[in-house]
C-alpha cells in the first residue's frame, strides 16, 4: 500500500483553463508545462489543456517538447530554454518544435521566437537582430508582474517600441501574474502555468482569481499516541508537550515533498485543520490533535482547502517549488481523474 497519493484533477484544469481563455478577451491562452507540468504530469495536462481552449505548449527543454511531439502532433510546441547543441536543433527541426533563441544568431530551417531582455537580465537579446524569415515570434519575459506592476509596465514599454513595426509576428509577454492583472502585457498570446494548475501567482488564495487547484494531496494518520507533560516528538526535540497532547504520525517527511521547513503549516485531519509539530523528518511527521482519533483517519496533505500557497508562507518560498517537489517522485501513488 502506498503511503500516500496525490489526485490530479484535470477537470478542475479544464475550468482554470476556460477562465484564462476568458480573461484573455481574445488573446491566445499557451499552457506551460515545463517541469512535467509543474509536478502534475505534462501529457495528460497537455491534453486537457488543448483540449479546453489552450492553443500551444511550452517546455523549458527539447526533451520535453519531444515527448509531447509523440502524443500531440501539429500542435504549436515551444521551447523557452535555450538550446545547447546542433544535435539538439536538428531534433527540434525535425520534431517541428519551435525555439526561443537568445541571441543574435538565428539557427537555419527551425522556426524561431526572438527573445527580448527587457528587464528580466536572465535570457535575451538586448535589441532585435536582423529577422530572418524563420522567425515567426518576437518575446519578452517579466521579472515583477506579480510584485511590481510599474516595472512590468517599463518592460512592456520596452519591448513595444522595439517590436512595434513587426505587428505581423506573434508578439508575447505575459505570464500568469501578467495575463490576470496586466491587460496591455496580452499581446497575442499569454503563456501561462502556475495559474492553470489553480495556484496563485500572487501567494494568495486561487480562488480570488477564480481559480481552482487542481493538484491534491492525501494520506492517513498512522500512529496516534498522548504525549505526557515534558515528553517530545521527533528529531531535536522541537516539541515538547507542556500538558497531556494527543498527537498522529502523518507516513510522509521531506523526502516525499513535504518540506522540513513546513513545521507549523496546517494539515487537515479528518476534516479539521491540524498544526504540524516537531522536526518534519525524511518520511514522517507529526501533526497536534485535540482528541484520540482512529489510525487510518484520513489527512489532507494539499487541496480540499489546504492551499499550497498556506504551506509556501510558512516554509518561505512559493507555491511553485512546493508542487513540483510534490509530484515529481514517480513512487507515490498517482491518480488522474476528470470530473467536468
Ligand atoms: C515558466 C515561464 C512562464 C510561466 O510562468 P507562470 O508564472 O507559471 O505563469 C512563462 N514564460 C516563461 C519564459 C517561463 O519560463
Amino acid at each position: 500500500m502506498h503511503r500516500s497519493e496525490i489526485t490530479v484533477d484535470l477537470g478542475a484544469l479544464r475550468r482554470n483553463v476556460r477562465t484564462l481563455v476568458r480573461v484573455l478577451e481574445g488573446a491566445e491562452l499557451w499552457a506551460v508545462v515545463k517541469a512535467d507540468a509543474y509536478g502534475h504530469g505534462a501529457v495528460d495536462v497537455a491534453g486537457a489543456a488543448l483540449g479546453s481552449g489552450a492553443s500551444a505548449l511550452c517546455v523549458a527543454t527539447v526533451g520535453e517538447g519531444l515527448t509531447l511531439r509523440r502524443e500531440y502532433a501539429g500542435v504549436r510546441i515551444l521551447v523557452m530554454g535555450p538550446t545547447t547543441s546542433s544535435r539538439e536543433i536538428a531534433q527540434a527541426r525535425d520534431a517541428e518544435l519551435e525555439l526561443a533563441i537568445s541571441d543574435e544568431e538565428i539557427p537555419d530551417g527551425v522556426r524561431v521566437h526572438t527573445k527580448l531582455d527587457t528587464g528580466m537580465g536572465r535570457y535575451g537579446t538586448a535589441r532585435l537582430p536582423e529577422l530572418r524569415e524563420n522567425v515567426v515570434g518576437l518575446m519578452t519575459h517579466l521579472a515583477t508582474a506579480d510584485t511590481d506592476q510599474e516595472f512590468a509596465r517599463e518592460q512592456l514599454r520596452r519591448f513595444e517600441a522595439a517590436t512595434a513595426e513587426h505587428r505581423h509576428l506573434t508578439r508575447h509577454a505575459a505570464n500568469s501574474a501578467a495575463a490576470l492583472r496586466i491587460p496591455e502585457s496580452r499581446y497575442d498570446a499569454a503563456r501561462c502555468g502556475v495559474a492553470i494548475y489553480g495556484l496563485s501567482p500572487f501567494g494568495e488564495d486561487p480562488a480570488d482569481d477564480g481559480l481552482e487547484p487542481v493538484l491534491s494531496w492525501q494520506t492517513f494518520l498512522a500512529q496516534v499516541k498522548e504525549l505526557q507533560p515534558g515528553e517530545s516528538t521527533g528529531y531535536g526535540r522541537r516539541f515538547v508537550a507542556e500538558e497531556p497532547t494527543w498527537i498522529g504520525i502523518v507516513p510522509v517527511g521531506y523526502a516525499d515533498g513535504f518540506r522540513r521547513d513546513m513545521t507549523g503549516t496546517e494539515v487537515r485531519v479528518g476534516g479539521e485543520l491540524r498544526e504540524v509539530v516537531g522536526t518534519v523528518s525524511m518520511d514522517s511527521f507529526a501533526v497536534r490533535l485535540d482528541r484520540e482519533l482512529p489510525v487510518g483517519t484520513p489527512v489532507v496533505l494539499l487541496g480540499h482547502g489546504v492551499l499550497a500557497e498556506s504551506h509556501a508562507r510558512v516554509a518561505d518560498t512559493i507555491n511553485y517549488e512546493l508542487v513540483c517537489g510534490v509530484g515529481s517522485d514517480p513512487r507515490r501513488a498517482r491518480r488522474t481523474v476528470m470530473d467536468g
